[in-house]
């Protein structure tokens, strides 16, 4: 357990200022570094912008300002030490996982990881019960005692609709267990989350959750699950700490950009703000982030509880010391409010919404020396891991080098955060 160093002092300040100054953050308005111009200008300091900033920086010596409308580094991945000292996400809880030995290994080299594996429960029926739907949540739901791999799949069986050309997100889950279980679990939530019915979403949202006839009730099977040691936001800080990079936060492109000279640009926020929404605006969903802190140790049992219920407005609470291993007397929980307004979160996967995007990928393909990376830039409902997956294939193309070697592995000693050491692969997390 890596509990030590999150249980005593907050070792990021709430917007990380500090660590930043020294990696060369100008306050918003302070463009004393303009003058000096830039290779490269980076609008966006989550994962897409932080990876192409490192990279660029380490491994090609270009000289880069990362900039960001939020006052954090870390984009949706940040988080903070809350006014109770427990270690929460702002934007929701981030896990991550991957199947990609490259990208951990990546990762590795600036964050120690903390072994943790996802479980979430459903709130259905009055009972907390494992979602991915397996054989204990129909055996606890219909009081059933399925004991094998193939009785669970008889059962589900017996219940699928047949579903000639699965399109949508009503037809995954349909076709895989039927209609009762689908409204239980996943019509409410779905509707909740997007705003719309799941007949009328890429059948690629509700696939992202997998049914399964074993008992295996972790969230991923990845290859590679872990939590940064120290939370993302450090991660992000080791990953910046170069002196190629500055940062500038609290400040928008539009701000920026005629004040600072730079040769190329890479940009990670929406697409269509780019473009000034020519073609109209692409539709991102929203959330409202309830953060509070009670006065008791626990709340729930397992990291996520999800709320299917239409009934219920939150669709999911985060309790985070289940992530990181905190111990408090305390605990810090979120709930999230799905909305139509505020902050983009999502690219809502259907047709439609497809067909506008190549609009404006075809316009950034015509539109030299920017190049879009990462969530919402590419309009893609990627995972951490995906968009640092696309960062680097990026970089790898940028600088004509084969993706393999894009990662730079001990092409320079990474900065040493006080009382961090790195893990040379991720075997290696502690
Ligand atoms: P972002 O993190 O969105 O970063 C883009 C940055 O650009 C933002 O900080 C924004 O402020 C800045 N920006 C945008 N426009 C401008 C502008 N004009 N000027 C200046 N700055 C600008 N992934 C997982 O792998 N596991 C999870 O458990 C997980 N959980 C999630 C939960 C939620 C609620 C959400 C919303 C996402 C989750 N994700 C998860 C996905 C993950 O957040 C993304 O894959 C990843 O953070 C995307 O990185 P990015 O750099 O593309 O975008
Ligand atoms: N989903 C659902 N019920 C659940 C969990 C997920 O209906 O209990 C559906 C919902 O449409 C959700 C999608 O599956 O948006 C993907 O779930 P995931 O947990 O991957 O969402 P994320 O963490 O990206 O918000």
């Amino acid at each position: 357990m890596t509990e030590k160093p999150l249980a005593s002092t907050p070792a990021n300040g709430c917007n990380g200022s500090s660590r930043h100054l020294r990696t060369g953050v100008e306050p918003a308005g302070g463009f004393r570094v303009a003058r000096a111009g830039f290779d490269y200008l980076i609008v966006g300091a989550g994962f897409a912008g932080s990876v192409l900033a490192e990279r660029l920086a380490a491994g090609s010596n270009k000289r880069v300002l990362l900039i960001d409308r939020r006052p954090h580094i870390g984009g949706n991945a940040y988080d903070h030490y809350d006014d109770h000292g427990i270690l929460v996400h702002r934007y929701g809880p981030h896990i991550f996982h991957t199947n990609s030995a490259e990208v951990a290994a990546y990762l590795s080299r600036f964050t120690k990881w903390r072994p943790y594996e996802h479980r979430v429960r459903a709130f259905v029926d009055g009972r907390l019960l494992p979602i991915p739907i397996n054989r204990t949540t129909i055996n606890t739901l219909y009081g059933l005692d399925l004991s094998s791999e193939e009785e669970a799949r008889a059962w589900f069986a017996a219940r699928a609709e047949p579903v000639p050309r699965i399109r949508t997100s009503e037809d995954v889950v349909i076709s895989q267990v039927g209609r009762e279980l689908y409204e239980k679990f996943f019509r409410g939530y779905t509707r909740k989350q997007w705003g719309m019915d799941p007949s009328e979403l890429d059948k690629a949202v509700t696939a992202r959750v997998p049914t399964r006839t074993n008992t295996d009730d972790r969230y991923f099977t990845d290859s590679f699950q872990m939590m940064p040691a120290h939370g993302f936001t450090r991660m992000f800080e080791n990953m910046l700490d170069h002196p190629n990079i500055k940062i500038l936060l609290n400040a928008d492109f539009r701000e920026v950009a005629n004040a600072v000279r730079y040769d190329r640009l890479i940009f990670t926020g929406p697409i269509d703000e780019f473009f000034d929404y020519r073609f109209g605006k692409l539709p991102y969903r929203s959330l409202r982030f309830e953060h509070s802190t009670l006065d008791q140790e626990n709340l729930q049992p397992v990291a996520v509880v999800n709320y299917p219920s239409e009934a219920v407005p939150h669709t999911r609470i985060t309790e985070y010391k289940h992530l990181t291993g905190q111990v408090h007397p305390k605990t810090s929980i979120t709930h999230e409010y799905p909305s139509a307004d505020g902050d983009p979160y999502y690219p809502v996967p259907r047709p439609e919404n497809a067909e506008l995007y190549r609009k404006y990928q075809a316009l950034a393909d015509a539109t030299p020396n920017v190049v879009f990376v990462g969530r919402l830039a590419t309009y893609r409902y990627y995972n951490m891991d995906q968009v640092v997956g696309q960062a680097l294939s990026v970089y790898a193309r940028l600088t004509g080098t084969k993706r393999s070697h894009a990662v730079g592995d001990g092409e320079r000693a990474a900065p040493q955060a006080a009382g961090q050491a790195r893990v040379a692969a991720p075997a290696a997390a502690e």
